[in-house]
């Protein structure tokens, strides 16, 4: 944007901050990911110090001190406003906040594409605005996050129309006209001269720069240099220009030491407020960023890099330095000219590093993890298992094309372009068989639509073209158990077990098989052997499904509990600790353990529908209704809830919400009229319309459905 050069893009209201504040030229992210730069941000630590490597699997530590947390101490009053899921504060960052607007429904279907989930940012900031409004008096904290400038890029007009072949520029034009009503409300209420404004990006956007479209893959300038702009109270200072090296784990000490509170010990970040204000120096020479993005997300290496004043060495299986002062699009790799400069960054940033132990393992809410738990139940998936390298990891740079080639079929997919898309999903999987986000998506697609066939064939031909591939014939294993071929999908894990005798998947897939073909003991030695294999809870979560099926209902609580003791927030774990609860009719336990369930996975609809059938039986119709109303918007398939629904709306008594029994009976029977369900619908109608004494109508739905009934039988 202007005040860093580019004139592409019109923002007068970051441009007048700027003008009236306090600009660092040289600010950087530690890691170009939205969840994690927030949680450095918001910290004062490094990636490594507080954890949170990526978005969704990993969690702030609640023990954690947060910016919110100590100015909530201070007597502030603290609200956070944010516009994505990513930021939910589920995943830890609403510590100190006394409100946290964020209030996303999010269905299983979106969590793979769980950075869409979003909001724009006048919605944001509408709601920042009400809450401002009600603020007498006394100091408060506002954090107000807009998300927009993230794929996809559309701004709403005229911001759309102003930057038609520059869309990107319009979401960030956008952005900074909903700033400039944030500020033009401060104004307006007399408090902008005795607010600390700070205005920052947590990362930036390939668009392209060294092939990169978005964030995340690659630890480059493009994506990690950032904008960073203070406004003082009453525009002290004003137009200063600070060019040093600072980094987003600085923002906690330094918005801090600008309101006079001392910073807590031990933080990463230092306080600016010295440089701000002109009266100090800045007593650190170097920065440290990362991106685990690449190994969670594809098993390939990740990048971890350090920079001083000059160069910027990016640690990868083929390293990379950069004069980034005199080359700051780094372009010119100059690592093997320059040894002893490399060898010397690598001591720096291994130094730096030495605290941040094993690579990071993605925990709890493995969104492919809890959505395979919440509705497939088919076997494989998941990320590949970090930290368990068996051979030297790919570099980044060598599977860009990749990476893009997958973006694009996943693009291809969301519009609809099916056939285009799975084309292009085919060629990469038959190029590269251990991608696994690659074969998930194919599977996954073949798998949702019913298109079994389809899928056996392609990957029967796959496993044969490349004799050996232990991907191959596991993808080929699911595709026999999903046609109903339990025998043939055994003999395909086999075949994975002997290249491969420790593969999770395999022992998974084995397992699956034998309880497909009625030998639950031989199933579950497959799964205790899969769980003793991986450090990943999932392996875990199966095991117990299996305990539970074959009556071991007190070894599946010890393995539950287990679990949850490694990882509080596991989904689904506590579904099954109600299922046992409720095996042995302790409906007060499985209606905690239901209600434990939803807030950890709120997307999974079967906890909220099991709990309703708990609260219907024992007459809280209003907490049943409740229940089931909730669940359409996050399982839109799921017809069924409707004539449940329709049956509490009827059963609550109230004949001002009889319409909407009427309606809700309707609606699944028009969704759904073959359904085991569907009699119900029949059987509320005719109770409805015998309540208005139309006894015609009345027979005519009971018939239905009976009719229904006996065909069923
Ligand atoms: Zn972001």
């Amino acid at each position: 944007m202007p005040p860093y050069g580019y004139e592409g893009v019109a923002t007068p209201a970051i441009s007048r901050l700027a003008r009236e504040g306090i600009r660092f030229e040289s600010a950087f992210s530690p890691v170009p990911l939205t969840l994690p730069a927030h949680s450095s941000a918001f910290t004062g630590l490094q990636p490594f110090r507080h954890g949170v490597r990526d978005n969704g699997g990993f969690y702030l530590n609640p023990e954690r001190t947060t910016l919110a947390s100590i100015l909530k101490g201070s007597g502030f009053r603290t609200a956070a406003f944010v516009s994505a899921f990513v930021l939910d504060s589920r995943w830890g960052l609403s510590k100190g906040f006394d409100h946290y607007f964020d209030d996303f429904t999010i269905s299983a279907g979106d969590l793979a594409a769980m950075a869409r989930v979003q909001r724009t940012a006048g919605e944001t900031w509408s709601r920042a605005r009400q809450w401002l409004e009600q603020q007498a008096d006394g100091r408060f904290f506002v954090w107000l996050h807009l998300f927009d400038p993230h794929a996809p890029y559309a701004a709403p007009e005229p911001f759309r129309a102003r930057y038609a072949d520059r869309p990107y520029d319009g979401e960030i034009a956008y952005s900074d006209s909903i700033i400039g009503e944030a500020l033009g409300f401060l104004e307006s209420r007399k408090t902008l001269d005795d607010t600390l404004v700070v205005v920052l990006s947590d990362h930036g956007e390939g668009l392209g720069d060294h092939g990169e479209a978005e964030h995340g893959l690659f630890a480059y300038d493009s994506t990690l240099r950032v904008p960073w702009i203070i406004r003082l109270p009453a525009g002290e200072r004003s137009g200063t220009v600070v060019d040093r090296l600072v980094s987003l784990v600085d923002v906690t000490p330094t918005v801090l030491g600008l309101l006079g509170i001392v910073p807590p010990a031990g933080l990463d970040g230092v306080d600016l407020a010295p440089l701000v204000t002109g009266t100090g120096t800045l007593p650190r020479d170097e920065l440290y960023a990362e991106t685990y993005y690449p190994r969670l997300r594809f098993n390939w290496s990740e990048l971890v890099s350090v920079r001083n004043q000059h160069y910027k060495f990016i640690r990868a299986p083929r390293p990379e330095l950069y004069d980034y002062r005199t080359d700051p699009g780094e372009l010119r790799n100059i690592a093997d000219s320059q040894p002893a400069l490399v060898s010397n960054l690598t001591q720096i940033l291994n130094r730096m590093a030495a605290a941040a132990g094993d690579a990071p393992i993605a925990r709890g809410l493995d969104p492919d993890a809890a959505r395979r738990l919440g509705s497939l139940g088919y076997v494989g998936g998941g990320a590949p298992p970090a930290g368990r390298a068996t051979g030297p990891l790919a570099d980044p740079k060598d599977k860009a094309e990749t990476y893009h080639a997958l973006a694009r079929a996943r693009q291809m997919l969301e519009q609809r372009s099916d056939r285009a898309g799975v084309a292009a999903l085919e060629a990469i999987v038959a190029g590269d068989p251990d991608l696994e986000p690659a074969r998930r998506l194919l599977r996954e697609y073949w798998l949702q639509r019913g298109e079994i066939r389809r899928g056996l064939d392609w990957f029967t031909k796959a496993a044969a073209r490349s004799p050996g591939s232990v991907p191959m014939l596991i993808e080929l294993g699911t595709f026999e158990l999903a046609a109903n071929a339990p025998g043939r999908a055994a003999a395909a894990f086999d075949q994975a077990l002997a290249l491969a005798p420790g593969s999770v998947e395999a022992l998974t897939g084995a397992a699956r098989s034998a309880a497909a073909s009625g030998q639950p003991e031989r199933a579950l030695e497959l799964f205790r052997k899969a769980a003793s294999e991986s450090t990943d809870l999932t392996p875990r979560m199966h095991l117990a499904e299996m305990l539970i099926k074959t009556a071991r209902l007190g070894e599946a609580e010890g393995v539950l509990t287990t679990a949850l003791a490694e990882d509080a927030r596991l989904a689904g774990a506590h579904y099954l600790l109600a299922q046992i609860a409720e095996q042995r009719r302790d409906a007060a336990r499985a209606e905690r353990e239901y209600r434990l369930e939803r807030g950890i996975a709120p997307w999974d609809y079967r906890a909220a529908f099991n709990l309703a059938a708990i609260v219907g039986a024992r007459k809280d119709h209003r907490d049943q209704v409740a229940l089931l109303e909730s669940i359409p918007p996050v399982a839109p398939d799921f017809a069924d809830v409707f004539f449940y629904l329709a049956k509490a709306l009827l059963d609550l008594g109230d004949r001002s919400r009889f319409p909407e029994a009427a309606a809700a009976a309707r609606k699944g029977l028009s969704l759904a009229p073959a359904s085991p369900s569907a009699p119900l619908g029949h059987y509320v109608l005719a109770d409805l319309y015998m309540l208005e004494g139309k006894q015609a109508e009345a027979q005519r739905q009971l018939r239905l459905g009976q009719q229904l009934e006996n065909r069923r039988r």
